[in-house]
């Protein structure tokens, strides 16, 4: 039933990401160098892609800061030469491009104090960087942020040979620290494709989980102690390597997957595990998702203690590495694959566990082919088609990269049901990844960027995770890409404890801007526009007024709600029976950390009995109120769709039963437009009810949501 195949007549395959970067340039790899050169000139500005992201109240960088910086550190470390900087500003997923035009590459921990000091009190914004592996776009600037990088912090401080703690630099890359351990009888308990060229203070700071985390757990397991220097030059000193610390907080652990927002992380200490004697991997054929989910529960069963990986790829996946890479496939064509490693100190002993799990597999007739490894060098080329997914879904051309947890019950609905939505957009649509820890990485793919298949992606992905309870980043983080989607994974309370945090550590906001949390409490407020509203809710009416919102004509009312996803729309002002309040303007703050949400956003006012107040006394009371203006919301049309969620559409159906029936369908987003009205109803009419409510519940501390101020946007110009 099972063809093994023999690792004998395995190919020898080309190296990996590690490879390409790190190794002399042949030929063929210069030639790749030039290509990617001219890719990453190709990628489009952050700033012109996203228009919506407002560069934030920095200053820009001039002659005197780069004298100051020149006496920190050597004049050859602050580089300003475009044709350097400009390949740190744009991400290894050519994705997103910075205009960054200064790259500092201090030594020490001291040298990053000075720098960062400085730029707080000039209000000069930086962003780290390290090995540049990033998948959301967290590493590059957005805009024209300093980059500091860790390149040349790659002190190995020490390695206890008895514990395994190692201390080193942030700047160390991760294969380098393995081979380190390597030489003590240690390994990094931390293993990824990027490995050849991430940093460990990237890897802290994305919390990055990888291809053992079944077994070794993540970097809040791993990590003893980090030293990271605040936005103010301070130093925080947590560089521990004992294992149990419960004296107070735990402030290392705040800067573990804060992607640079909290601190610069300068130095780590983590704890390698002792070196698997041991390393067996089976590289398996399958016919369906369920059984790869039948593998997987019974490699937990058969293999215990020693299993170490188990990963999972659907054929597109594997099938786009072979055709963009040029690499065999170790075994035949399947529908899906599965790599089960072993790690352990019995050679015997585990392989007998492995064949007896094998054998099971067989009897069972869960797997198709297989072949299996126990030699380095075939251990590593099996991997290969796993680790370089990521490299060879780049070759079709751009990569809408989703990297999250499930639960297993629907790992793999998900890609099906987006094959089936996006299909027809894409060169492709797959599905991998860390099976073992529930974490799918979701891509497709096309030629070029195309904003139109964004759309069609999200927020529907997202809103799916969010049903079923899973998270929107898994192990990537958020970074720049998937920061407005926080809200989907994190409750307001969560998100307004992490923006107190941040304000705490970084009051200037100087330490990766535009990164992690959303520009706003919780939402794209700025892309909030047009105000008018009555209580007439007349369905016909509603239509109307979200038409017109989706259009972005002026008369109708479009507003996010906290969680970014709906939409408050009553009427438009030319069929309102009697407008009240002819426009609003709206500025947010924060909600009260203390008001509950539930999963999907509903307010408490929701539940309120109280009427909505409304006219000319709202008018007033909004008038007399004087909330923190974080932003002023210019009462223009807007150019484009404004919200998330779907539209209002036509479709015509036939259907088949007992008779034949042709249907005309009439969508109107009824959910949206029922949350949404009723969302409108309170915030709009009763923008000040519904701000005292949350005043009282959060003990009278509430920054106000809301302010309506004039007639008119005229009367307010003049
Ligand atoms: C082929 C491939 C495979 C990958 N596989 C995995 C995987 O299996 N699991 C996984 O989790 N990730 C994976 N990644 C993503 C990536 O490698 C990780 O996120 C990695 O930890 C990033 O490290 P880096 O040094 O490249 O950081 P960068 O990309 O340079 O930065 C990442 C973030 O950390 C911040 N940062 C970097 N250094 C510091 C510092 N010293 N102090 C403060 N902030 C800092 C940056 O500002 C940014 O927000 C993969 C990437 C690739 C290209």
């Amino acid at each position: 039933l099972l063809n093994w195949y023999t690792m004998r007549t395995f190919p020898k395959l080309v190296g990996g990401l590690s490879d390409f970067f790190r190794s002399p340039l042949s030929n063929t790899r210069k030639s790749q160098w030039c290509q990617w050169k001219r890719a990453m000139h190709q990628v489009e500005l952050t700033s012109v892609r996203y228009p919506n992201v407002k560069r934030g109240p920095y200053a820009t960088v001039d002659d005197n800061d780069i004298k100051f910086f020149e006496r920190v550190m050597e004049p050859s470390r602050v580089m300003t030469d475009p044709d350097i900087v400009d390949s740190h500003n744009v991400d290894w997923l050519k994705m997103v491009r910075g205009a960054s035009q200064v790259l500092l590459r201090p030594k020490s921990t001291k040298e990053v104090s000075e720098v960062l000091k400085y730029c707080n009190t000039r209000r000069l914004a930086v962003c780290p960087q390290g090995g540049k592996t990033g998948l959301v776009g967290g590493g590059v600037p957005v805009f024209d942020e300093i980059i500091i990088s860790t390149s040349l912090m790659d002190d190995i401080i020490a390695i206890d040979g008895i514990s395994g703690a190692l201390t080193c630099e942030a700047g160390c890359i991760l294969e380098d620290l393995d081979n380190y351990a390597a030489g003590h009888g240690f390994m990094m308990p931390l293993d990824l494709g990027a490995k050849g060229s991430c940093h460990i203070g990237g890897n802290v700071s994305t919390n990055a989980g990888g291809i053992r985390l079944i077994r070794y757990g993540n970097l809040h397991h791993n990590v003893l102690g980090v030293e990271a220097v605040l936005a103010n030059g301070e130093v925080v000193d947590g560089l521990t390597t004992i294992r149990k610390d419960n004296s107070g907080y735990d402030i290392s652990h705040l800067f573990i997957g804060s992607e640079g927002t909290l601190g610069f992380v300068s130095k780590v200490a983590i704890e390698c595990v002792k070196r698997p004697k041991a390393v067996n991997v089976a590289y398996l054929g399958l016919k369906n998702f369920n059984n790869v989910l039948a593998t997987f529960r019974l490699a937990r069963e058969s293999l215990g203690e020693i299993l170490s990986s188990c990963e999972f790829m659907d054929a597109e996946s594997v099938h786009c590495v072979e055709q963009n890479l040029h690499l065999r496939l170790p075994i035949p064509k399947c529908p899906f694959y599965m790599l089960i490693e072993t790690n352990g100190s019995n050679a015997t002993h585990d392989e007998d566990k492995l064949m007896t799990f094998l054998d099971l597999l067989m009897r069972k007739k869960l797997v198709i082919e297989g072949t299996m490894a126990s030699e380095p060098r075939h251990i590593s080329n099996l991997w290969q088609t796993r680790e370089r997914i990521t490299e060879a879904l780049l070759l079709d051309g751009y990569t809408y990269k989703y990297d999250i947890s499930l639960p297993l019950t629907y790992f793999y609905q998900i890609v099906e049901e987006m094959r089936n939505r996006v299909g027809k957009y894409t060169i492709r649509c797959c599905g991998y990844g860390h099976l073992g820890d529930g974490n799918l990485h979701l891509n497709m793919t096309s030629k070029e960027f195309n904003e139109q298949l964004v759309h069609k992606i999200e927020p529907y992905l997202f809103e799916y995770i969010a049903r079923k309870k899973g998270s929107v980043s898994a192990e990537h983080g958020l970074g720049f890409k998937k920061r407005d989607f926080i809200h989907y994974s994190k409750s307001p309370s969560a998100i307004e404890l992490m923006r107190r945090l941040k304000n705490a550590f970084d009051p200037n906001g100087i330490l990766n801007p535009y990164k992690v949390l959303p520009d706003l409490p919780y939402l794209f407020f700025h892309q909030l526009q047009v105000n008018l509203q009555s209580r007439q809710r007349h369905p016909k009416l509603l239509l109307e007024a979200y038409r017109r919102a989706w259009s972005g004509s002026s008369n109708g009312i479009a507003l996010l709600q906290p969680r970014g996803e709906a939409i408050a729309v009553n009427t438009a002002l030319e069929v309102a029976p009697k407008p009240e309040v002819r426009w609003v303007e709206v500025r947010w703050g924060p909600l009260p950390s203390n008001i509950r949400h539930d999963h999907r956003g509903d307010l408490p006012h929701r539940h309120s009995p109280e009427p909505p107040k409304v006219g000319e006394k709202v008018e007033k009371e909004l008038q007399d109120l004087e909330p923190e203006v974080i932003e002023r919301i210019p009462l223009v049309p807007s150019r484009g769709p404004i919200v998330s969620g779907p539209g209002p559409g036509l479709g015509l159906g036939l259907g088949l039963g007992p008779g034949l029936g042709l249907g005309l369908g009439l969508e109107v987003a009824a959910a949206d437009l029922v949350g949404g009205t009723r969302q409108g109803e309170v915030e709009l009419n009763g923008g000040t009810a519904g701000a005292r409510r949350w005043d009282a519940m959060a003990g009278g501390d509430s920054r106000l949501d809301f302010v309506a101020s004039a007639r008119d946007h005229a009367a307010h110009q003049g």
